[in-house]
């Protein structure tokens, strides 16, 4: 077991959490806890999913952003732009207006993201072909760490290939470098509308370098691009935009853009609380004998990412009516030459046992001393120790960073066979909840 750590791209902002402990109900890992009466992040096993950002009332989480101004320390500097972004704009906008921004806030080159998507369905076809049943699109990169830390094992068959926007990244970097440009004027920029997507390009799971120089909030530069559109006249725009991209490929981000393109049995899920509910019962029955399984974390797949600014059902409808009118097959530029081989990524880590031990031997021993400390505890899942259910206290307790009386229930037992004052018993509920909360008035 390896046990990298992983990246984040989401914080919390102490000064502004108020422990109200509403994001570690949320938490698809559990990796949340409150402590001195502030919500704590346990990087090991956080899949940066962004489930605590929506439910958190005071904007306590944060998503960190590359600074914008990094662009301009690049002389080509290529944005890799998702069809998603386009479809945030109301339809009044057009596409010519976005791009014409986008080249006039310091971009010099704009590709589209889903230009790799043709080439990457034909080789998931063939990679479904030769590997266990179902496969598991790695589309998603929430999804991904889910299955590694809740699910491991599911992780055979998780798909083991390149995401459309590092396909599309190394074609951009192999352009230029074939045109002569010095490889340190490239910077390649990326806009996302998800936190996961910016963990897994400040670290790729399945173990392969990305070219991707930046990822780029979506909502910061909506602000900065249609702010831009307003000061502009129609007589202004130059840029004229032809999309090149097929119906299949404007579709790929949304709810079934995969499973509606492979060949076989497939079926789409989407949002979290439907992805563990059919996760669970795929790891506990057999019984699951489709093709491919495209699964994604947020409600309504991309359109319904964190950081994407527009309603999502509204956005859902933008793309649609922007497939429709496109070709059924991408004008893939003649200089785009990749292979399946060229395009497969490799290992992808389990990590459910990271959280106990990184030693895999301790992290054994570790596991059976927690399930014997469940047994003592009420299971009633109240939260009232800080963690989000007894099954968490008791990991805690075995990695050392929690203690048994941190369970309301188990202080009073102590108190009443004498092993703990009142006294020691206020004080531990003061270190999980914070003094304050005990002196108001
Ligand atoms: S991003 Fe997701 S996994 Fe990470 S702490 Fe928030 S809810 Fe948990
Ligand atoms: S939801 Fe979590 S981060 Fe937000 S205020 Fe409550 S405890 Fe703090």
């Amino acid at each position: 077991m390896k046990g990298e750590a992983f990246q984040h791209a989401l914080k919390i902002e102490h000064d502004v959490c108020i422990g109200c402990s509403r994001c570690i109900r949320v938490c698809p890992t559990e990796a949340l806890r409150v402590r001195q009466g502030k919500a704590q992040l346990y990087p090991d096993w956080c899949i940066d999913c962004g489930e605590c950002y929506r439910a958190c009332p005071t904007r306590a989480i944060v998503v960190e952003s590359d600074d914008f101004n990094k662009i301009f320390s690049y002389k080509h500097r290529v944005l890799l732009i998702p069809c998603l972004f386009t479809g945030q704009f109301p339809q009044t906008i057009s596409e010519d207006d976005i791009y014409h921004a986008l080249y006039q806030i310091g971009f010099t080159q704009i590709v589209e993201v889903e230009t790799s998507v043709d080439f990457l369905a034909e080789s998931i076809d063939q990679y479904i072909e030769n590997n266990p049943k179902p496969t598991i699109s790695s589309f998603c990169p929430a999804i991904v760490r889910l299955i590694q830390v809740n699910y491991p094992s599911l992780i055979d068959n998780l798909m083991h290939l390149k995401a459309p926007v590092d396909i599309t990244a190394e074609y951009c970097k192999k352009q230029l470098l074939q045109k002569g440009v010095d490889e340190n004027d490239i910077g390649i920029f990326y806009i996302t509308p998800c936190a996961a997507k910016i963990a897994a390009v400040r670290a790729p799971v399945g173990e392969y370098g990305t070219v991707i120089t930046s990822v780029l909030n979506m909502d910061d530069l909506y602000n900065k691009t249609y702010h831009q559109i307003k000061q502009n006249k129609a007589s202004d725009i130059q840029c004229k935009h032809t999309s090149e991209l097929s119906d299949k490929s404007i579709r790929w981000t949304l709810t079934n853009g995969e499973a509606g393109n492979i060949k076989g049995r497939c079926l789409a899920i989407d949002g979290m609380d439907n992805v563990i509910e059919f996760l669970d019962k795929l790891e506990d029955e057999d019984t699951c004998n489709f093709d491919f399984l495209e699964i994604r974390a947020c409600d309504e797949s991309c359109p319904g990412g964190i950081l994407a600014l527009g309603n999502r059902f509204l956005a859902v409808e933008h793309m649609k009516h922007m497939a429709e009118k496109a070709p059924a097959v991408s004008q893939l530029p003649s200089e785009f030459s990749f292979t399946y081989d060229m395009i497969k990524a490799g290992n992808i880590e389990e990590r459910s046992m990271v959280k106990y031990d990184k030693d895999i031997g301790k992290a054994i021993e570790k596991m059976e001393r927690a399930k014997k400390l469940r047994r003592q505890l009420p299971n009633i899942d109240c939260g009232a120790c800080g963690a989000p259910s007894c099954e968490a206290l008791s990991d805690d307790v075995v990695r050392g960073e929690s203690k048994i009386s941190y369970c309301i229930f188990i202080q009073k037992q102590q108190e009443q066979s004498g092993d703990l004052s009142n006294e020691q018993s206020f004080e531990i509920m003061e270190e999980i909840w914070g003094k304050h909360k005990f002196r108001r008035k």
